[in-house]
């Protein structure tokens, strides 16, 4: 097989497959009871990590993200080591946006200082809710004053890049407790939030629980008003809403993601992880045992089409501020009753979402490429 160019400067994303305990609706890939695996993770991600520099070169890098997982419960060793391997094989600009993705009860003072000292820049703390019932729903390990906490924490530790991630949709949440929980976030340093709505995951103990009747998914109205609340509130208080799920003080974006979304280029390491290469998208299988014995090993390694690539070029620029032309839409002519019901905007040429519209950005998607759905009636 012949491997296609980066375009330059790449992303690269390390996916860290440890979590002390699995929460209840989490279905990203991560393993909890694992952790004595780390040293041979770590020494398998460095074998994945050479082998990616002997095949492109040590190219040139300006955005790492550590995800997981649970990337905050490496020791500062293996961390250390970890980005000791990355800088070996890759030229990371010294400007690099270098992210770690934190659960509140990792932090502590010194190992906020360790990252930093290690060139780690921009933290996204795992907060989720800040009404203990909702933590308690949720199957996660901490409080919501222990998130504030570790917020508070890492910002005197000296980090000014804070991101928080928030779900809303939860059973039983109202607008009011939501509100509650984004005017104590925005006292916290953070200079990004990311909402997600809460999704009901096939093989989770919350899709065993909703089979079961424990409880019942918050209805349309409640979902659509905790969203819009998200954005007024967050634009009210000087976020922008610059990608669906994701709001950012003036320069306090997400480069990694953006660029993500934008097109560039990236190679993600460790199981479970993506990659894109020009028009190449390859993933490494979601399994930590196979990964331990072979971190060459892909689920899926393929070529996109020029029509898939123009369908994702869509549906990645529909989720930003900047839209994309109306000219990429295969249906023009389905742009004004979108207009006329609030769901699509226009700057000149190009075209993008209103918040109603993101909410139904996969129906817009089907109803501008040609097919029908609930949006058009
Ligand atoms: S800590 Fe994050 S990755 Fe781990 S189980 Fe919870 S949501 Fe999933």
């Amino acid at each position: 097989m012949s491997y296609p160019i980066a375009t330059a400067p790449i992303g690269l994303y390390v996916h860290v497959p440890f979590c002390l305990q699995k929460c209840d609706y989490c279905s990203f890939y991560s393993r909890s009871g694992r952790l004595q695996e780390i040293p041979a993770f770590i020494s398998a991600l460095q074998q994945e990590i050479d082998g990616a520099m002997r095949r492109y070169g040590p190219l040139p890098v300006d955005t790492l993200y550590l995800g997981g997982g649970t990337p905050s419960l490496l020791d500062t060793a293996s961390l250390a080591l970890l980005l000791k391997g990355l800088r070996r094989s890759f030229a990371l600009a010294e400007t690099s946006e270098i992210t770690l993705e934190v659960n509140p009860y990792t932090v502590d003072g010194d190992k906020a200082a360790a990252w930093l000292d290690m060139g780690i820049n921009r933290v996204s703390v795992g907060v989720q809710a800040l009404r203990e019932e909702d933590l308690v729903f949720l199957g996660r390990l901490h409080s919501a004053d222990q998130a504030l906490a570790s917020l508070d924490c890492l910002q005197q530790s000296g980090f000014t890049r804070l991101n928080a991630d928030l779900l809303f949709g939860i059973p039983g949440q109202s607008v009011h407790h939501f509100r509650e929980g984004l005017e104590r976030l925005i006292q916290t340093g953070a200079d990004h939030v990311s909402v997600y709505g809460l999704s009901i995951e096939e093989n989770t103990p919350l899709s065993d629980r909703h089979r079961m009747g424990l409880f019942h998914k918050i209805n349309d109205e409640v979902y659509e008003a905790l969203f819009l609340t998200a954005h007024a509130f967050l634009e009210g208080a000087g976020f922008s809403h610059y990608e669906i799920s994701n709001f950012a003080k003036p320069g306090g974006e997400s480069r990694h993601n953006l660029n993500c979304w934008t097109g560039h280029d990236f190679l993600g390491f460790g199981p479970a992880a993506h990659s894109k290469i020009g028009t190449r998208r390859f993933a490494n299988p979601s399994d930590l045992s196979a990964y331990l014995k072979n971190p060459f090993d892909r689920s899926f390694d393929t070529p996109l089409t020029e029509e898939q690539v123009r369908l994702e070029r869509l549906m990645l620029g529909l989720r930003c501020r900047e839209g994309v032309d109306r000219a990429d839409v295969r249906r023009p002519d389905h742009l004004e009753i979108l207009y006329k019901r609030h769901l699509v905007a226009f700057s000149g040429e190009r075209l993008r979402l209103t918040p109603s519209g993101m909410l139904l950005m996969d129906e817009i998607v089907l109803y501008l490429e040609g097919e029908k759905c609930s949006t058009s009636k």
